[in-house]
């Protein structure tokens, strides 16, 4: 077994631990491979190793990486910032899209999901206290675009997704996954069905679990670190 293979049983192990620790299933949570920046033979590489959802932040690299392995089974997810002049390939191509943060995306991206495909699952990126990026609704803002989400037709509403700040304790970790997790109660008690809370990276797995994350989005410890930038996965 390669080293991804290796790192990806590793990964497994880490989910499985941090699950039964919380009382809760494995299956559960989703693994879902960040493979942004690494080409389409690590993609094969960690296939190789049973991992089929992949996850891609960068337009135009994930479409040319798609293109290499149309047939393989993959299912891939777009986790990055969508501005709407690139909403069409990600609409045509994606099966998830984990960072709807404006009512005008998730319209162009209902508009432009082709008829022959199921509908697009989508989630929506929250501002929680603490964010790294600038990306993402505010709290007060989620439950109006979840009810405007809803009534698209060519989008399915998922549930929720963050991206907290880098903290090294665990107790600071777990406060904005909690924000996220209650969030979701709120909508939920709105009567929005909701199954999924896309939290928690190759640092932070065991605190979102904790938390209740459905779907961990997981990279540098799967492929190792990355070396390329951005701008350079973007073309330049
Ligand atoms: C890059 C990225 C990840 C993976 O981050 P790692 O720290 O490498 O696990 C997860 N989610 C999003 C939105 C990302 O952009």
């Amino acid at each position: 077994m390669g080293a991804i293979g290796e790192n990806l049983q590793a990964v497994r192990g880490r989910i499985e631990r941090a699950a039964l620790a919380a009382g809760r299933d494995p299956a559960d949570v989703t693994l879902l491979a960040v493979s942004k920046t690494f080409g389409a033979a690590q993609v094969r590489e960690a296939l190789a190793g049973g991992q089929r959802a992949f996850g891609e932040s960068y337009v135009q690299e994930a479409i040319g990486k798609i293109a290499l392995l149309a047939g393989s089974g993959i299912e891939w997810h777009f986790i990055g910032p969508l501005q709407s002049n690139k909403t069409r390939p990600v609409a045509e191509q994606f099966d998830w899209v984990h960072s709807v943060a404006s009512l005008k995306i998730a319209q162009r991206l209902s508009q432009q999901r082709p008829a022959e495909r199921a509908p697009l699952s989508v989630c929506l990126q929250v501002n929680v206290s603490g964010e790294a990026t600038k990306s993402g609704v505010s709290e007060a803002e989620v439950l109006p675009l979840a009810q405007a989400v809803v009534a698209l037709p060519r989008l399915r509403l998922r549930g929720l997704m963050c991206i907290p700040a880098p903290a090294s304790d665990a107790a600071a970790q777990r406060a904005p996954f909690a924000r996220l997790r209650e969030l979701q109660q709120r909508l939920r008690a709105a009567g929005l069905v909701l199954d999924t809370l896309s939290m928690g990276m190759s640092d932070d797995v065991e605190a979102a679990i904790a938390e209740g994350s459905t779907c961990v989005r997981v990279g540098s410890a799967i492929f190792g670190s990355r070396t390329t930038s951005a701008a350079e996965a973007q073309g330049g």
